[in-house]
């Protein structure tokens, strides 16, 4: 395997289909997270027939408050794909109500995926990584990546405990904190993302043709070679894809 991106947004680039077509040439597995579940058919047409590119099922808990109503498509879709993104919690907001109804659908999609089993989840966890480890609890029956994490490191080796993935994109691994929340991961348990078009990579919008820089500041951290990290990397996501289930 060469690279891969576990949590893409293809769908608001400007040119997805080309961008598409690339990552396919290329041979670079990529989860295409949605946000809102009435985006997924698109996505999967968009996806149709791709090798490499897989389409993921989410409702962004930022769009939560607004796009509840979307709760019972996301249960309809759910059977048709294992990769589920993005979801979470965000509590950059401190409305009460709005994180109360945030936990509502996280709990609600969290519960669908519970019954299903074998599930590939991305998920967001800004200011709210303690909350959402607690909706997650002790054994959940599915995959976990936490994407762009920026928790306490306290929380992080909670989520290490439970075995749980962290995917790295580039703003993270050119942020202050890469080097301390790094020393907290075990190098089996790190993913790529490029987390575009919200990330930017030299200037531009981040994409899975971006993700040789962040192995390369991945193999900085870890104090070995490129090949050895993209090494490390590869063996991770196959054991995601092959290991989904975490038998607690
Ligand atoms: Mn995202």
């Amino acid at each position: 395997m060469t690279l891969y991106d576990t949590h893409c947004h293809l769908d608001l680039f400007p040119d997805p289909g080309s961008l598409i077509q690339e990552i396919e040439q290329k041979g670079i597995y990529t989860i295409a997270v949605t946000n809102t579940p009435s985006v997924f058919p698109a996505m999967e047409t968009l996806t149709k027939g791709c090798r490499y590119v897989r389409p993921a099922l989410g409702l962004h808990p930022q769009l939560a408050v607004e796009r509840r109503g979307e709760l019972p498509l996301f249960l309809k879709y759910l059977p048709k794909t294992r990769y589920v993104g993005e979801v979470g919690l965000d509590h950059v907001t401190t409305d009460r109500k709005n994180r109360a109804h945030q936990r509502h659908v996280f709990d609600e999609i969290l519960k669908a995926c519970h019954g299903i089993r074998n599930k590939i989840l991305t998920i967001h966890s800004r200011r709210s990584e303690g909350d959402v480890l607690d909706a997650l609890g002790d054994n959940f029956p599915g995959t976990i990546i936490l994407h762009w994490y920026s928790g306490s490191l306290r929380n992080a080796e909670r989520a290490v405990d439970r075995g749980y993935y962290f995917s790295i994109n580039p703003a993270m691994a050119r942020g202050q904190r890469f080097a301390s929340i790094m020393t907290c991961i075990p190098p089996s348990k790190v993913l790529l993302e490029s987390d575009g078009p919200f990330v930017t990579a030299k200037r531009q919008p981040a994409s899975p043709l971006d993700m040789v820089s962040v192995v390369k500041s991945i193999a900085q951290q870890w104090n070995v070679s490129d090949e050895k990290a993209t090494l490390q990397l590869s063996q991770n996501f196959e054991h995601v894809l092959k290991h989904g289930v975490k038998t607690a």
